[in-house]
């Protein structure tokens, strides 16, 4: 059986506007059976919160279809590390998600008591509130020891009026202070593949949907997917022509992937 992954953002919607199309793709997936899960290098949020805003924009999935890289570094500390004390710069999404591993989450104000010597893990992701001390403290800790971990390798991130800085942008200052290289969990890395592919349980064949030629497509590609590139995002053909990175089909939106997988229902009858 065949089964979907879906990036979000740049393919189902832009900001808070649906994609055309994307509501009606969502219910004849649904409809059909057809495995598929929403996999987000964004990590400010949580699954509840991002089935909220699907929910106004007119796409009705479970919190199970959704997998942030907050939950996606979750899922993965929780299977291959030991408990230990996190110092978490990142934003709600990524908080509530270390809060519930239950090994403790180091807060600023615990780290200028001195806490950061007891911090194990340092878990970086997009942080709107970053400041200098989380920096300093994140810093510190690696340099004792702590393991370095970044959600997401996003050096950027899309807004209306331009690029803002991603959460591969703060990981890189802290490569910078500390010589250290982190692990990343996020598309297009292993981490993520090891969580999707445990969420697509009994699928054979995973179509990926995205539209960011270093991470989407890439990912698809490293593991063996069928990549699908839409052009509702950030990347362009001419941007296939430039990078090198060669999707195996580019649709100019998910509204054409309905017809694509309609026809290809009929096809197997
Ligand atoms: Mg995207």
């Amino acid at each position: 059986m065949m089964g979907l992954i879906f990036d979000m953002d740049g393919v189902l919607y832009r900001g808070s506007e649906p994609v055309e199309g994307a509501g009606e793709l969502i219910r004849l997936l649904r409809g059909r059976r057809i495995p598929f899960i929403f996999l987000t290098n964004n990590s400010t949020k949580d699954p509840s919160m991002y089935r909220e805003k699907l929910l106004s924009m007119g796409i009705d999935v479970s919190e199970e279809r959704i997998v942030t890289s907050g939950l996606a570094t979750r899922i993965y500390m929780e299977k291959h590390f030991e408990p230990g004390k996190i110092l978490v710069i990142g934003g709600d999404g990524l908080l509530r998600e270390m809060e519930r591993l239950g090994w403790g989450v180091v807060g600023v104000e615990e780290a200028r008591n001195g806490e950061w010597k007891d911090v194990k893990y340092v878990v970086v992701g997009l942080d709107p509130e970053l400041t200098y001390e989380k920096l300093k403290y994140a810093t510190l800790a690696i340099r004792n020891g702590a393991r370095f971990i970044g959600t997401n390798p996003d050096t950027t991130y899309p807004a209306e009026d331009g690029l803002h800085p991603g959460a591969g942008a703060i990981t890189a200052a802290l490569k910078a202070s500390t010589d250290v290289e982190p692990l990343i969990i996020g598309k297009p890395n292993e981490p993520a593949y090891e969580v999707a592919r445990e969420k697509l349980d009994g699928v054979d064949e995973i179509w990926m949907v995205g539209d960011r030629l270093d991470t989407d497509i890439a990912f698809a590609k490293r593991f063996g997917m069928k990549a699908i590139m839409v052009l509702t995002g950030v990347n362009s053909l001419e941007d296939v022509e430039r990078s090198g990175i060669r999707p195996d089909l580019v649709l100019p939106s998910v509204k054409e992937l309905t017809g694509y997988i309609k026809a290809k229902l009929e096809e197997e009858g």
